[in-house]
């Protein structure tokens, strides 16, 4: 299998005279082998521009793509020994499941022997030995989208590429392909890149995550580093659902102790966080919260009249086991997520406790992460 390295990668296509449009600036991205990278971010961030790229089914513009240790810029997308899935499965419909499977194979003219010894150890690994005298066009899409898992695998390509796999398929049916494309990472030992704009696909499958926006990496990282400590606002808010709360505000400086001061509410600013803090004193910056490290006051362990603010309910969503809470403070919304629910009602206040420790800090300016 393979590493798979992007160095200064531009993609530029032509738009309006003269200002061309740039999918994809600058990209830097070494994936290792048996690396399960997947690239993150809303719709038109790059990421399948930079796939593409990979594959070979478009040009770079400027920079050069290694698939291990060889560059591939000029080489034709059937040499680079890559494997694509994608979003629409791309099964020729007058072939079966067996045909569909072993179409690449028969083009590269493998021995009719051990074509059929990989489509049927294939069509085992994904469950699909007995569909395999099937037309596309009976099969369920998550049985397609097997199909299309299984073309690629008997190929045995050093990497594998997924480009939004499971989007056409129900939510239950995604939660299952999940796992099963993650057993097959380890089945395999594949070096495989997947897109897709599932922040919660990209958290439970990847090694490690990338985060585009606007055809720039904004933070490369494992899913616990990219949650815990997000490089800036745009990652902060695009991993984790609900998203983390902002609050604008200032810090004020009283006594040994700073404080984060919104216009309805103050907050100590915990002790470990306050050295690095210091420079933005009197200046404006972002409080970040997840929904998670806020708490009702009634069963908080850690309660302080310096960490707990009183908020307005404004939505109970209950979710069986637990419930969010659509609050305001009077000028921030923002969302927790409680575990005890049943005494709430819409505009009463609640007494909520934030736990500091987890709260994070941008400068409101540049959104970058100071704390
Ligand atoms: P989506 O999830 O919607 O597919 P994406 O993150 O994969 O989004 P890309 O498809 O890589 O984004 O597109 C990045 C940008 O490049 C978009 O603004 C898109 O309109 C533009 N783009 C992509 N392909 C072309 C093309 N062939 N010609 C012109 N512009 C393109």
């Amino acid at each position: 299998m393979a590493r798979v390295v992007l160095k200064n990668v531009w993609k530029r296509f032509p738009d309006k005279p003269g200002k061309p449009k740039e999918a994809v600036k600058n990209i830097n991205l070494s994936c290792e082998d048996k690396e399960f990278i997947v690239l993150v971010g809303p719709s038109g961030c790059g990421k399948s521009t930079t796939l593409r790229l990979i594959a070979g089914l478009e040009e770079a513009t400027e920079g050069e793509i290694f698939i291990e240790d060889k560059m591939v810029n000029d080489v034709p997308p059937k040499d680079r020994d890559i494997a694509m899935v994608f979003q629409n499965y791309a099964l020729y419909p007058h072939m079966n499941v067996y045909e569909n499977m072993a179409f690449g194979l028969k083009m590269k003219k493998l021995p009719r022997e051990e074509i059929k010894q990989r489509v049927l150890e294939a069509a085992d690994i994904l469950g699909i030995t007995e569909i395999l005298d099937k037309k596309p066009r009976v099969l369920s899409g998550g049985q397609r989208q097997r199909v299309a898992l299984g073309r690629a695998i008997v190929r045995k390509p050093k990497v594998f590429l997924f480009d939004e796999p499971l989007s056409n398929l129900d939510a239950k049916l995604r939660v299952q392909m999940r796992a099963e494309i993650s057993k097959l990472h380890t089945r395999l030992q594949a070096t495989m890149i997947y897109v897709t704009h599932d922040q919660i696909e990209a958290m439970t499958m990847g090694d490690r995550i990338v985060v585009m926006k606007d055809g720039l990496i904004q933070q490369i990282a494992d899913p616990i580093t990219l949650y815990d400590q997000p490089s800036n606002k745009f990652v902060a808010s695009f991993i984790g659902s609900p998203s983390m709360n902002f609050m604008d505000g200032t810090l004020v400086k009283k006594k040994d102790a700073v404080y984060f001061s919104e216009e309805n509410f103050t907050v100590k600013v915990h002790d470990d966080h306050a050295a690095a803090l210091e420079e933005y004193a009197s200046r404006d910056l972002t409080m970040g919260i997840r929904p998670e490290d806020i708490f009702d006051k009634v069963y908080a362990s850690n309660a302080s009249p310096d960490n707990t603010i009183t908020a307005t309910v404004e939505v109970v969503e209950p979710m069986g086991a637990e419930a969010l809470l659509y609050l305001t403070t009077g000028k921030s919304p923002f969302i927790a997520r409680v575990a005890s629910y049943e005494q709430l009602e819409v505009n009463q206040d609640i007494d909520l406790v934030f736990d500091m420790s987890k709260a994070h800090f941008f400068d409101k300016a540049t959104e970058q992460t100071i704390i």
